[in-house]
C-alpha cells in the first residue's frame, strides 16, 4: 500500500493511473477502522481498478469539541488493516492539507438536510462533512465513491453534495456491517463497556420491531412505544426516533403503500451517543 500525505503527489499518481486507463474508487474515512469500513475497501476493489481509501478526522464536522477531543485516533492498527485488506493507496492528508489558506469556504445549500434529525442535534455538522468530502473528492476525483448506509442522512447530503457541484463520481452506498448481535459496528463502541455494548443492542431490536409492525401499528405508537423500550433498556437519553422518506427524509405519519420509508434513531448510552437505521421498504 502506498502511502501519501500530500495532495499533489496523490492527485499526481491518480492522474498517471487514469492514463494507463484504471478506474479509480475512494473509501472517505476518519480512522479507528472495523469491518464496517473494511468492507466498504472490499466493495472499492470489486468495482473499481485502485482502491484509495483516506484517513482524516475532520476538525470541522465535530460541533462538540470534547467530542473531537475523543475520537479514537488508532493509525497503526488502521494502516495494518488496510494492508491486509490490500487497500492500494492510504491518503493521510494534514489539516493544511484539507483546509488550504487560498481556498475560499462555500455554504453548502442542503435544504431540510442541514437541519432536520443529525443536523438537528449537531448544527453545523453536514457543512463540515461537505467541506471534507469536497476537497477529498476535488483532490481524487474518484470514478467511484463509497459510503455506509451507517449513516444515512450522510448519504443524502453527499448526494445532494455531487448533484450540486456537479461532482461526475459515482455514489455507492453499502449496507451497514453489524456485530453478531445486531450492533451496527461504529468507532465509538470502543467507547462503550461490554455490559454497555450489550445493552446498546436495543436500538437494533427497536428497528427491527418498527420494520415487523409499521404497516399494522400508528407511527406515533411505533415511536412512543421504542422510546420507552430504549429508556427501559439502559439508554439514558433518546435524540429522535424517526419514520421518514427514505430518499428526503421528510417526516411521515402513514405509509402510501409506495414510498420508500427508513426509521433512523439516535440515543445515548451514558456520554456515548449511538446513531443507526433500517429501510422499512424494500430497498
Ligand atoms: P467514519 O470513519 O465514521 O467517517 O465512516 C467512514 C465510512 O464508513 C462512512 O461512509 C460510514 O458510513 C461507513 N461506516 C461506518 N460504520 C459502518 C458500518 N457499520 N457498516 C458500513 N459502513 C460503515
Amino acid at each position: 500500500m502506498i502511502v501519501f500525505r500530500l495532495a499533489a503527489s496523490l492527485d499526481n499518481y491518480t492522474r498517471l493511473q487514469k492514463e494507463k486507463g484504471h478506474s479509480i474508487g475512494f473509501v472517505p474515512t476518519m480512522g479507528a477502522l472495523h469491518q464496517g469500513h473494511l468492507s466498504l475497501v472490499q466493495r472499492c476493489k470489486q468495482e473499481t481498478d485502485i482502491a484509495v481509501c483516506s484517513i482524516f478526522i475532520n476538525p470541522t464536522q465535530f460541533n462538540d469539541p470534547a467530542d473531537l477531543k475523543k475520537y479514537p485516533r488508532t493509525i497503526e492498527a488502521d494502516i495494518l488493516k488496510l494492508e491486509q485488506a490490500k487497500c492500494d493507496v492510504l491518503f493521510i492528508p494534514g489539516i493544511e492539507e484539507m483546509y488550504p489558506p487560498n481556498r475560499a469556504a462555500i455554504h453548502y445549500e442542503l435544504g431540510n438536510l442541514e437541519n432536520d434529525l443529525e443536523g438537528m442535534y449537531r448544527p453545523g455538522h453536514f457543512q463540515g462533512v461537505c467541506q471534507a468530502v469536497h476537497r477529498l473528492t476535488d483532490i481524487v476525483k474518484p470514478h467511484k465513491i463509497f459510503f455506509g448506509q451507517k449513516d444515512f442522512q450522510q448519504c443524502l447530503v453527499i448526494k445532494r453534495l455531487f448533484k450540486n457541484f456537479q461532482i461526475p463520481s459515482e455514489i455507492v452506498v453499502n449496507s451497514t456491517i453489524r456485530e453478531p448481535s445486531g450492533l451496527a459496528m461504529s468507532s465509538r463502541n470502543m467507547r462503550l463497556t461490554d455490559e454497555e455494548r450489550e445493552k446498546a443492542t436495543a436500538i437494533y431490536k427497536a428497528l427491527i420491531n418498527i420494520k415487523n409492525n409499521f404497516t399494522s401499528v400508528p407511527f406515533d405508537k411505533l415511536v412512543s412505544d421504542s422510546t420507552s423500550f430504549l429508556l427501559q433498556h439502559g439508554f439514558s437519553k433518546v435524540d429522535y426516533i424517526a419514520i421518514c422518506d427514505a430518499n428526503t427524509l421528510q417526516p411521515v405519519s402513514e405509509w402510501n403503500g409506495s414510498q420508500q420509508l427508513a426509521v433512523l434513531i439516535a440515543a445515548f448510552i451514558n456520554n456515548v451517543r449511538l446513531i443507526d437505521n433500517m429501510m422499512l421498504t424494500d430497498e
